[in-house]
């Protein structure tokens, strides 16, 4: 068998906006993804189904798989055939063992790429204001690593003597020793220095001092790891600079329940909010087969969610129709997320329940005259609709698309649900999912939920709703969650 290709990548340092290009498309094709514990949470969500997915991270510094290991294992799944992305947080040539790892690949006769990453000791540093140079202030920078048992080789002269920006990577539980190793090797203890912790993440923080005063300033803000460290006159560009703006969810941590197809619009608004996303999609959405689809014989056809929208159109497709098919009948839809999907295939609803849920819908229907109409619906979807235009003498046919069916979620994947801050429920299914998956919510986890029937599905499993949408849809939530989270900070 010819052997796989091994793609070194560099996964940027937390924000998952700093992924490249290229990152996102071979994560989305590997068959195997060895990872550290500093990549993006994100990083991983456009695996694809079924892409073996192995943590080989060292924690503070200790290897808990040794690197030897993992350099095995490149080796082996290479060998086997598969395509391998070895995912690195930050660049992987930057104090990240890339180097290592490609020898060990090269000795092995295996092909490999490097695909660089955005390094923290750039990143973290822009995020918090601080250009590593400068006009006039700084003509060179130099990447330094901090970390314990390394200080003995470190050269303290000639970093002292360096005349420009200094930026020590890891090491920040030695910041005592890196600064007075500094000072005595002669550099200016009023020089300016700064402490970025988390940069670019929702978390991050920006700790400002001088050579002498910061790690003194560091332990007194518990300042933890990842933190990078900049000494030289950049850092006081931050007062200046600082530019991330405090965000409203900063700090907590929301889990999202949707099948992963959907989730991404409401977990990318969330991470724009400044929150961490948890990603438990515990369901997905499985089309139900069937034959093609004739609505000649329809004046009312409902579509009752944006998943319909797609299953309607291919079942339309599989009978060599399309949107042309649907221009005898009225077009009724539930949600603004449907009413989206139906004007992207050039349909614009004549009708649209203003309240997300089928009592809205049949609201909204009492007074367009109905002979035949076609509920098009998720298996297992409420009746409310169709009985109501039976009983005013229409006939109508219920016509499933697809269903949500249970995922099986991770363990590492339900202790992120177990510890977050919120867990949002945008479906009944996603309801008894979850539940299905999780048991019970923390009883710190607020409840979210997106209007009154999931509200009722999770009242339904004793659990109690701390917040519902006003408006059912994923802006509603948002803003739900925002205005609990804002008033809770008060
Ligand atoms: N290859 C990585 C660095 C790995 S060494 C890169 O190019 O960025 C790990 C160190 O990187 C951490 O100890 C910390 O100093 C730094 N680091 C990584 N992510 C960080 C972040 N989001 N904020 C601050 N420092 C970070």
């Amino acid at each position: 068998m010819p052997s796989g290709r091994v793609y070194l990548v560099g996964a940027g340092p937390g924000d998952p906006g700093l992924l490249t290009a290229r990152a996102l498309a071979l994560i989305a094709t590997a068959d195997t993804i060895l990872y550290d514990r500093l990549i993006p949470t994100a990083a991983l969500d456009g695996a694809r189904p079924g892409a073996e997915l192995l943590y080989v991270g060292k924690e503070g510094g200790g290897a808990s798989v040794p690197q030897e290991q993992t350099e095995a294992l490149l080796v082996e799944r290479a060998q086997a055939g598969r395509t391998v992305v070895r995912l690195k947080g930050g660049d992987p040539f930057v104090f990240g063992r890339g180097g290592e790892e490609a020898l060990a690949l090269r000795g092995a006769g295996i092909t490999f790429e490097i695909v660089p990453g955005v390094t923290a000791g750039v990143a973290a540093l822009a995020y918090a204001g601080i250009p590593v140079t400068h006009r006039g202030l700084a003509r060179a920078c130099a990447f330094v690593t901090g970390r314990t048992g390394d200080e003995s080789e470190l050269d303290w002269a000639a970093l002292a003597s360096f005349p420009n920006t200094l930026v020590f990577y890891m090491g920040v539980g030695r910041l005592a020793q890196i600064s007075a190793a500094l000072i005595e090797a002669g550099r200016a203890p009023d020089e300016p220095a700064a402490v970025v912790e988390a940069g670019t993440l929702p978390t991050q923080r920006t700790v400002r001092g001088t050579l002498q005063t910061i790690a003194e300033r560091v332990s007194e803000e518990h300042v933890g790891s990842p933190s990078i460290t900049v000494v030289g006159p950049v850092a006081e560009l931050a007062d200046e600079l600082a530019w991330v703006a405090a965000r409203p969810l900063a700090g907590l941590t929301v889990a999202v329940t949707r099948a992963r197809a959907q989730a991404s619009g409401l977990a990318e608004s969330l991470r724009e909010l400044g929150a961490e996303v948890v990603q438990a999609p515990a369901i997905r959405i499985e089309p139900i087969a069937g034959p093609p689809l004739d609505p000649a014989a329809y004046d009312l056809i409902c579509v009752t969610s944006q998943n319909a929208v797609g299953a309607l159109f291919e079942r339309l497709a599989a009978g060599g129709r399309d949107a042309r098919a649907l221009a005898g009948a009225r077009i009724a839809s539930i949600g603004p997320g449907t009413d989206r999907g139906l004007r992207a295939h050039g349909i614009v609803a004549d009708v649209t329940a203003e309240r997300s849920i089928g009592e809205g819908m049949v609201e909204a229907l009492a007074d367009v005259p109905v002979t035949r109409a076609l509920i098009a619906r998720a298996r297992g979807g409420r009746d409310v609709l169709p009985d109501a235009l039976r009983s005013r003498g229409a006939q109508v046919d219920v016509l499933d698309l697809y269903e949500s069916v249970a995922e099986p979620l991770a363990a590492g994947t339900v202790a992120a649900v177990e510890a977050a801050d919120y867990v949002t429920f945008t479906s009944s299914s996603t309801v008894r999912n979850l539940l299905g998956a999780i048991g019970r919510p923390s009883p710190h986890t607020r409840v979210v939920s997106i209007g009154p029937i999931t509200s009722q599905t999770l009242r339904e499993h004793n659990v109690a709703v701390d917040v519902e949408a006003s408006e059912h849809d994923v802006d509603g939530v948002l803003r739900a969650l925002v205005a609990d989270a804002t008033a809770r900070a008060r």
